[in-house]
C-alpha cells in the first residue's frame, strides 16, 4: 500500500449490519477448538463470527470472509472501533 491518502469510500454493506454487534465468543472460535493461540481479533458485523487477524498463524477472520462472504468486520480489540469492508476493500472509522 503505497497510496495513504484517506479516502470517503461508501460502503453500501454497512447499512445491513449491526454496527454494535457483539462476538458469538470470547476468542478465536476455530482457534479454540483447535487450542491454538492468535494475536488480534476481529468480530463478524453479519453473524458475530469471531475470527483471528492476519497477523495471526491461522488467519481465520478472513478465511470467514472466503467462505461465508460475509463483507464486515470490525475490531474485537478494547478501545478500537475501526471496521473493514472485504468486498470494498476499505476501512470505515
Ligand atoms: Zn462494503
Ligand atoms: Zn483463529
Ligand atoms: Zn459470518
Amino acid at each position: 500500500m503505497s497510496n495513504q491518502n484517506q479516502q470517503d469510500v461508501q460502503c453500501e454493506h454497512i447499512s445491513d449490519v449491526d454496527l454494535d454487534k457483539k462476538g458469538n465468543t470470547k476468542g478465536c472460535e476455530e482457534c479454540e477448538k483447535i487450542g491454538s493461540s492468535w494475536v488480534h481479533l476481529r468480530v463478524y458485523l453479519s453473524c458475530g463470527h469471531v475470527g483471528c487477524c492476519d497477523s495471526s498463524k491461522n488467519t481465520h477472520g478472513s478465511k470467514h470472509f472466503k467462505s461465508t462472504e460475509h463483507p464486515l468486520i470490525k475490531s474485537y480489540e478494547p478501545g478500537e472501533s475501526w471496521k473493514w469492508c472485504f468486498l470494498d476493500e476499505t476501512f470505515i472509522r
